[in-house]
């Protein structure tokens, strides 16, 4: 019996669902019963009934918010390491540090924040719905973080005033893109759309045919008359892509932008990890009650009430 065979006749014995990240390995994505990005994600986990057990193949803080929606379910993060370098950017100090300076800014989080942070916001946002949750607020000027560059892209498409907090947040692997490599890209392949994350620099953004979160891109994707295009994410998610339109033409922007914390996920440690349920995914209760606010303030703007 082959790994993949082996995690499929487990999953179904333990009644266990696996989610996977956009940008996970292929054959994690392959064995996947929904594969999305953070906030399809979570809606998944906070709608699930059936399952007892929750698979979450991503990184910490997505596991944490599937922990912190469902807390009747078993979460379970298949890899210990697999913590998001943009999360861990801010904390809790640097919020109240902030908030001492601007007491009547709301904070609004990006879902790539730890719980504990989470606890601390007003409301939570992701790639795909930061510009109705920034518009649904009553205030000009917000704190936001941890990405530098989102709050950059939000204060354009909003006219607020967004403070980036930390002031230098980032993504690691979306700082890789660089519009010289796709000027280079371009020339080989005139007719490709450009298509980039908004964690990317504003200079990727400027020169992209279209910004956004990983499920707008597959949107975009699925809608264009475009044949050829070339991405700007992580390289994962070009086998969605892929997957979903197989008669077009999909070139990584950088093709070693690569997240190898979201790869630290394998096949083997998905199976050790539903075979012995590990590593189950705690949040302290009185954390977990007031980040559960901020997320479902989030959903309750985009009419997703629990
Ligand atoms: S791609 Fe960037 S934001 Fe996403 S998990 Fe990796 S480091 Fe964090």
């Amino acid at each position: 019996m082959s790994l993949t065979e082996k995690i499929l006749s487990l999953k179904k014995e333990k009644k266990a669902i696996i989610l996977a990240h956009n940008y996970q390995r292929p054959e994690i994505q392959d064995v996947a019963d929904y594969v999305g990005d953070s906030i399809e994600l979570s809606r998944k986990a906070m709608e699930e009934k059936d399952a007892s057990i929750i698979v979450f193949a991503a990184v910490d803080f997505m596991a944490e918010s599937a922990a912190i929606l469902n807390p009747s379910k078993k979460v379970l993060l298949p890899s210990l390491g697999a913590r998001c370098p943009m999360a861990q950017m801010l904390t809790v100090d640097e919020i109240k540090r902030w908030k001492v300076h601007y007491p009547d800014a709301p904070v609004v989080l990006y879902v790539n924040t730890l719980a504990s942070a989470k606890a601390y916001c007003d409301i939570c946002c992701t790639s795909a719905n930061f510009v109705e949750v920034i518009n649904s607020l009553d205030a000009d000027t917000i704190l936001f973080g941890p990405d530098r560059n989102l709050a950059e892209y939000a204060a354009e498409k909003t006219g607020k005033t967004l403070i980036p907090i930390p002031e230098w947040g980032f993504c690691p692997t979306h700082l890789l893109f660089q519009p010289e490599d796709v000027m280079v890209l371009r020339m080989k392949y005139p007719n490709a759309k450009v298509i980039v994350h908004p964690e990317c620099s504003a200079e990727m953004r400027k020169i992209a045919d279209f910004v956004g979160s990983t499920s707008k891109m597959c949107h975009y994707v699925k809608e264009s008359e475009a044949q050829t295009f070339i991405v700007g994410t992580e390289v994962g998610l070009l086998h969605r892509l892929k997957k979903e339109n197989p008669r077009k033409q999909f070139i990584s922007a950088y093709k070693d932008a690569v997240c190898p914390n979201m790869k630290l996920t394998t096949l083997e440690r998905l199976y050790d990890s539903l075979k012995h349920e590990k590593h189950l995914v705690k949040v302290p209760d009185n954390v977990a009650r007031k980040a559960r606010i901020a997320l479902e303030r989030m959903f309750a703007v985009n009419g997703l009430k629990r």
